[in-house]
Parts: C-alpha cells; structure tokens; sequence
C-alpha cells in the first residue's frame, strides 16, 4: 500500500510561516520511509495530515492511489505508534493488544488468536498478562507496535516511536523494527530526528527543513551526494568550512577540494565530516605556510573513539572524529601540528557560515 501525498500545506497561525509547505513524496509500498529533520521541521504535522488528524489547507493524501484527504481518521486504515508509549494502563497487555479489535466488535476467538499471533511477533509470548506498569520502557513500546498492527492496518505512522528510551535500549529497538518490517511487510512512515536511525532504517529517507522537503532519496544517496548545503551540513554534523574558487580552481586555504559545478570565481563552503578527514603527521622542519597544517587544541576521548578539535591556519576550527587505534598510531598529541586532507568535503558556492 504506496502512500502519496501532494502539496501539502498546512498553516496553524494567520501571518506565520506554514508549518508545512509543498510537501510531495510517494513512500513506497512495503517499505520504511523516514521524514527526517531537525525540531520543528514540520515532520509531525505531516504525520498528522497523514493520518487524518490534521486537516491540510491544500494538497492531497492518497493510500494506493485512492484520495482519502478528506477520509476520517478511523476509515484510513493507519495504525499509529507514538513517543509516549500511550498504553491503557488498567489493561493487561492482551487487553492493550485487543482494544482496537474489541473496538470493532471481532468475535472473542479472533482477537484471541489475534493477540497470540502479536505477542509471538513482537516476543512477549509470556508476557499477555502484565499490566504496562510491570513492563520495561522496550516492552511496553513494543506493546504499542502490536496494538497499532492488529487491526491489520495498511500503513504504519511512528512518531519518534523510540524517543524516549535509553540508548541501548532504542539502539535494540531500532534493529527489531527492520526486523519486523521484513516480515509484516507493512508500509511504515517514519518520523525522527535521529539521522542514524533515519539512515539505517529505511529504503527512502525525506529530509524536511523548515516545512519543506529539503532533499528524498535513497539513505546512501543522500549521504553521498547531498542536493543543499543544507543537508551537507544537517547529515553527518559537518564542519563548515570557507574557501575559494578562483581561476576555476577551489581550495580551503591550502587545501584543495573539488570544485561545484558551474563554479564561478568567489566564495565556497566546503562541508567536511569529522569521520572523513584525514590526518597524518607533519615532517619535521617542513610547515612552510602551503601544507595543510592544523593544529590539535584538543582531545576528547569517548571509549574507543576519540574527537580532535582542530585549528587550521585561517584560525577556523574543525573537529576531526578517528579511533583511538588510529590516533594512537599518528603518535600526536595536544599542541601538535598534524597534515589535514579534506578530499572528500562536499562544496558549494556561497557563504554559508555563520
Ligand atoms: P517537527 O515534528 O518536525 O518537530 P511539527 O510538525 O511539530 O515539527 O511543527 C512544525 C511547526 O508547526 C512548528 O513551528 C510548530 O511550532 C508548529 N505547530 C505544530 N503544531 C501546531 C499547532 N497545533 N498550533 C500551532 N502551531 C503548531
Ligand atoms: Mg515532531
């Protein structure tokens, strides 16, 4: 069951920006696609608009190509799975499980079978008569997932489903629902601000910014190619640094980068990632103003990763992420001048820096 939606717009206060402006996309039947963006984006809104509980100002929703813009959220067909973990807490989780079957008035044996078929699903066969309090945080999202699956709906709408887990516990998660999208084969919408979950989870990824849609693709396509400066800085958290093309040639200082296409002679930003650089050790009694030097002013170790806080000889500053392995063997250390290559910095025209 493909879900389409057509410029959609939503506007919530008379005078303000939209909320949500001209959003387009088709997730594809079967698959996980994710509305990535940072807070405030609009991902949300059009979950909402997708569901039924918002009501666009203009565009269209269709779910298998059949208009359902103006469909009541209950005739949709979508099961929904939220943050909050909104179980019914006087219910055993069997009762949680059946609600939307009770809901609808299915015979006493069928959400029997039903609800055994979920719990084996989502692996708390043993678990049906616990009530929500007696579950960990995992559990009881999980719970939310079978609920939201047993009316058999055509589409699955997660909202920051595992926003407020511990990390392991998220990180569990995560890995569990590919799992069960690979055996449902239910058509998800997933939206997140986590890029990691957003890039591992799904086969399309929609990056919203301020109400629009920023770039969609393939997970790695967009990590590999990135359509806006935006998105070279958004995915990946990268350093953003100042250049220049001039006679058709670009470098960041003394370190040359590829040039944008249709470049013309002026300002860049190069968007390099902390986990695309590379250092190596600056020879001694070389460090003539043309090699790319920086100097290291920090070292943060985080286990067996460790972030290097750089400054380059424009006096920007860059973080550069390595293993502690590999800074080990570089043998450099606080107050060192290392060789920086940016090669695989994405670059734009303009100044985007602040
Ligand atoms: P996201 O989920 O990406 O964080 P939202 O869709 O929740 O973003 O919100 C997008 C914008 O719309 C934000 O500026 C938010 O404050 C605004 N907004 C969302 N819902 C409402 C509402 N019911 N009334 C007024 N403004 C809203
Ligand atoms: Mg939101």
């Amino acid at each position: 069951m493909s879900v389409t939606v057509h410029g959609l717009r939503k506007r919530f206060v008379q005078g303000d920006l939209p909320a949500v402006e001209d959003v387009s996309f088709v997730a594809p039947s079967g698959a996980i696609t994710s509305l990535l963006g940072p807070s405030g984006s609009g991902k949300t809104t059009v979950l909402r608009m997708i569901a039924g509980l918002e009501e666009p100002d203009s565009g269209s929703v269709s779910i298998e190509g059949v208009d359902c813009t103006r469909t009541p959220v209950q005739r949709r067909g979508v099961g929904f799975v939220f943050q909050g973990y909104a179980l019914f807490e006087h219910l055993d989780v069997r009762g949680n499980i059946g609600f939307g079957l009770k809901i609808q008035k299915a015979a006493r044996a069928a959400i029997d079978a039903r609800v055994d078929e979920l719990l084996v699903l989502v692996g708390l066969k043993d678990l049906g008569k616990r009530l929500p309090a007696q579950l960990s945080g995992g559990q009881r999202q999980r719970v939310a997932f079978a609920r939201a699956l047993a009316t058999r709906p055509r589409v699955l709408l997660l909202d920051e489903p595992f926003g407020a887990l511990d990390t392991r516990v998220r990180l569990e998660l995560r890995d569990w629902l590919g799992e069960l999208n690979a055996k449902t084969h239910v058509t998800t919408l997933l939206v997140t601000h986590d890029q990691d979950e957003a890039l591992e989870l799904s086969q399309q990824v929609i990056v919203m910014n301020e109400g629009k849609v920023a770039q969609a693709g393939a997970p790695n396509h967009i990590y590999d190619h990135p359509a806006s400066p935006f998105i070279a800085s958004f995915i990946g958290n990268a350093n953003i640094l100042k250049g220049q093309v001039s006679a058709g040639v670009t470098a960041v200082g003394s370190m040359a980068v590829s040039t944008p296409q249709g470049a013309i002679d002026g300002a860049v930003n190069a968007f390099v990632r902390p986990n695309e650089v590379k250092l190596s050790r600056a020879v001694e009694g070389a460090g003539g103003g043309e090699l790319p030097l920086g100097r290291i002013e920090g070292i943060l170790r985080v286990g067996g990763n460790v972030r290097v806080n750089l400054r380059l000889p424009s006096d920007e500053r860059m973080t550069v992420h390595l293993r502690m392995a590999e800074l080990e063997a570089l043998g450099v250390g606080e107050g060192d001048r290392v060789l920086v290559d940016i090669g695989s910095a994405k670059v734009f025209m303009g100044d985007y820096s602040i």
